[in-house]
């Protein structure tokens, strides 16, 4: 008794304790917050916009056009500056939910926008321009672009004016260089891109075999973005209005662009005849429907090859022939140890890129290679569960085959592995169920599944909360249909329940009055 009651007491007195270092902590926690708010700025950026904001090769640092600039700001304001990388998607719901205090990331300023954050004034004057593979002649205006297949980057204004092409195909990439190699790896006629940002590419990146076509498809301004009603947006105007007049803008400015910066106006065009837009409840739900198919598919093909594939190396791993098993061994270290996503990235840029170095033109179609990266990875993994399985049957199953003058393929085939498939079918189904979800991986080649499907209703609209609740919920829905579906296979399959109930019926269909 003395015993029981002691974790007992112990665990009582642990609540209370972690109870009292919550209300304090809690108490405690918005003066903490707001000391540290008032000495730094944190500043979302995605580094990935070269020459506004990359990481520098050599020291890892942020660097670029923006990054000097928002220095420059926090030292005429007297604040520090401390900077969030973030996908450029994901810059305005940080903003909205106050995780940053500002973004600067070659923002455009725009109307759609200004209905969820505040904009500074314009800092940089920009606008979207068209890329094209050197060797095409036909696209030469915006115009040209219908029925084309163009990249962009997701959530910017380039991808916003490519969708408004008729009949165009348009890709959607995580950032402007992967929208750029798509290009340059022959899968796109176009890219729809910030002009600054696609010369800088060309120029000083060293991308080979892209030229910009055409005039400027818009002209634009990019702003500093902050959460709407931010008390910091008077410093960030003011601090850059200092900056502009005592030239330290157009040092700034000189040493990115080694021109003289254009005059700015105070107010962004755009603002002026603002535009209203909001979520569509049912475009949502169409788009969620559109990209849920394309994951059923995704899943279903890819277990399916991954399936075959499995059970090949599965039996390689226990064939006798030494070289063959190190060789599944290596393959199946290799797509374990390595992640899905590089796997993804090796696959669908990598060796397309590396072969064209070679001088052959291969490029992978977008389904093709996701639906190989996707088996290849689930063949690793379904490979070892196989195995296990085959391997847990009694020895006595084999002897069992060989007295009936079965060979071994036969044993294996009608006796061993029908036994450890029905073993296995547990974690199979967790397999399947993990390969639903990892097929949002997919996003970063572009395709257009159920997430990537999310985060394109979520780019123009900013209602983060409710579309990734959506998406959510299909995932869900999907998982709890195939987890049925798996425990009823297993039912099926269970030799024990699959003869009570045959008991069963024969005795329901048995007479129950005796014939007189
Ligand atoms: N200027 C473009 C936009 O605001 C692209 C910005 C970016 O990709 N960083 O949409």
């Amino acid at each position: 008794m003395v015993f029981k009651l002691r974790p007992r007491w112990l665990q009582l007195a642990l609540v209370a304790l972690i109870g009292i270092i919550l209300v304090l902590g809690l108490g405690r926690f918005p003066s903490i917050a707001q000391e540290a708010a008032a000495a730094k700025w944190k500043i979302g950026t995605e580094p990935a916009f070269p020459p506004f904001e990359m990481k520098d090769a050599a020291t890892g640092d942020l660097d670029g056009f923006d990054i000097d600039l928002i220095k420059a700001i926090g030292e005429a304001a007297g604040r520090e500056i401390e900077f969030v990388s973030l996908p450029f998607e994901g810059l305005i719901p940080a903003l909205q939910s106050k995780t940053i205090d500002a973004a600067i990331s070659g923002m455009t300023i725009t109307a759609e926008r200004s209905q969820t954050v505040d904009f500074s004034r314009p800092y940089f004057k920009a606008g979207l321009a068209i890329a094209v593979r050197e060797d095409n002649s036909d696209i030469k205006s915006f115009e040209n672009l219908m029925g084309k297949q163009i990249a962009v980057q997701i959530g910017t204004t380039g991808a916003q004016q490519a969708g408004s092409v008729k009949d165009a195909v348009v890709s959607t990439f995580d950032s402007a260089p992967l929208a750029l190699q798509e290009l340059v790896n022959g899968r796109v006629d176009a890219v729809v891109n910030d002009l600054p940002v696609t010369l800088f590419a060309i120029n000083e990146a060293n991308l080979k075999g892209v030229k910009v076509v055409g005039e400027l498809v818009t002209e634009e301004y990019y702003g500093i973005a902050l959460p709407k009603n931010s008390e910091a947006l008077a410093a960030i105007n003011a601090a850059l209005e200092t900056l502009i007049q005592t030239g330290v803008y157009a040092q700034i400015y000189r040493k990115w662009f080694v021109s003289d910066p254009p005059i700015l106006p105070t107010i962004a065009p755009s603002l002026i005849s603002p535009t209203r837009s909001g979520l569509n409840w049912g475009r949502l739900f169409q788009n969620l429907l559109k990209g849920a198919w394309i994951t059923i598919l995704l899943t279903a093909t890819s277990f399916f090859f991954g399936l075959i594939g499995g059970s090949l190396v599965a039996f390689a791993l226990i064939s006798p022939v030494r070289p063959l098993r190190w060789l599944c061994r290596a393959y199946v270290d290799f797509f374990r140890g390595t992640p899905m996503l590089v796997q993804l990235f090796m696959i669908y840029f990598g060796i397309p890129a590396m072969l064209q170095g070679l001088g052959f033109e291969v490029s992978f179609n977008r389904f093709f290679a996701a639906v190989l990266a996707l088996s290849l990875n689930v063949a690793a993994y379904l490979a070892e569960i196989l195995r296990g399985g085959i391997q847990s049957i009694d020895r006595g199953q084999w002897e069992a085959g060989e007295s009936l003058a079965m060979n071994p393929i036969e044993t294996m085939q009608y006796v061993v592995f029908p036994q450890s498939f029905r073993r296995v079918l547990p974690p199979l189904g967790n397999e399947f169920i993990t390969l639903i979800k990892d097929t949002s991986l997919a996003a970063v080649i572009g395709f257009e599944e159920l997430f990537r499907q999310g985060q394109l209703v979520m780019a123009t609209t900013y209602r983060s909360f409710e579309v990734f609740l959506a998406i959510a919920i299909v995932y869900l829905v999907m998982t709890s249909i195939a987890s049925i579906c798996f425990k009823r296979l297993e039912a099926y399959m269970d030799p024990i329940s699959r003869a009570k109930k045959l008991t069963q019926a024969k005795a329901s269909a048995l007479p129950t009055t005796l014939p007189s």
